[in-house]
């Protein structure tokens, strides 16, 4: 199989660590992200500097089906898709806006199905190829006052354990990363006394790293396609 991957959402955060990670295991990369463009250029020539590998970056809304068709116009079809970009959204469900509802969705949930029904024709040309989905574990506990992100990530579940079954007899593994609590932008909403309050019910008694998921997402791309149609939670015993 070719050490060729595309990574959503890789500017900052758990994307840009496994843009790292893969980078550092020999793989071409393609990279993209919504706004932060110039960060991910910078990532990528840093990338290619130190690890003599090909790493090209985009700028793309992938909770848009024409910029992912733009996208995919442009790159190498990846040998390991990796569908890590997402937002997060938290207050009362009542005080959610039809657009808020929709983007949560689109960007959690429906940038991954444009971006599998991109990728995958490819992949079954080849018959190998990885699909690795970035979840929560909300999506399987549900969180009070993140409805619309749980039901995103509760969609990105099922959707991962459907289509490896759809997929197993080509070859293609599907499986997910369901996180914690990730040391990220995303949480820095949180307070100190915040931050510490959810920690003391986490087993393994800190925050997770980004770097920590990145390398549970490696092992899976370089795993047997056997492993397939699994959300594998990195979450130190949480949940
Ligand atoms: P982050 O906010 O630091 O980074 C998000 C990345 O996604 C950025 O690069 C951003 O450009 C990109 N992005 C957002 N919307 C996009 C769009 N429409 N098109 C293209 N790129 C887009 O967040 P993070 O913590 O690194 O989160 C990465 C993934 O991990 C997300 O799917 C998130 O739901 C998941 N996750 C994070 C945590 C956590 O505690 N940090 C926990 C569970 C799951």
């Amino acid at each position: 199989m070719d050490k060729n991957a595309l990574i959503t959402g890789a500017s900052r955060g758990i994307g840009r660590a496994i843009a790292i990670e893969f980078a550092r295991a020999g793989y071409d990369l393609t990279l993209c992200c919504i706004k932060n463009i110039e960060a991910l250029e910078v990532l990528a020539g840093d990338l290619e500097d130190t690890y003599k590998v090909k790493c090209r970056a985009y700028q793309a809304d992938v909770s848009k089906p024409e910029a992912v068709r733009d996208l995919f116009a442009k790159i190498d079809p990846p040998s390991v898709l990796i569908n890590n970009a997402g937002i997060s959204y938290v207050g009362l469900v009542t005080d959610m806006s039809d657009e808020d509802w929709k983007n949560t969705i689109d960007t959690n949930l429906s940038s991954v199905f444009y971006m599998c029904r991109a990728a995958i024709p490819h992949m079954l040309s080849e018959f190998s190829g990885k699909i690795i989905n970035v979840s929560s574990v909300w999506g399987e506990s549900g969180a009070s006052m993140e409805v619309a992100y749980s039901a995103s990530k509760g969609g990105l579940d099922a959707f991962t354990r459907s289509l490896a079954k759809e997929l197993a007899p080509s070859g293609i593994s599907v499986n997910a990363v369901a996180c914690g609590l990730i040391d990220t932008d995303m949480n820095s909403r949180l307070s100190d006394e915040e931050l510490a309050e959810v920690v003391s019910d986490i087993p393994a008694d800190r925050i997770g790293k980004p770097a920590e998921v990145a390398s549970v997402i490696l092992s899976l791309a370089e795993s047997t396609n056997y492993l397939t149609g699994q959300v594998i939670k990195v979450d130190g015993g949480w949940i």
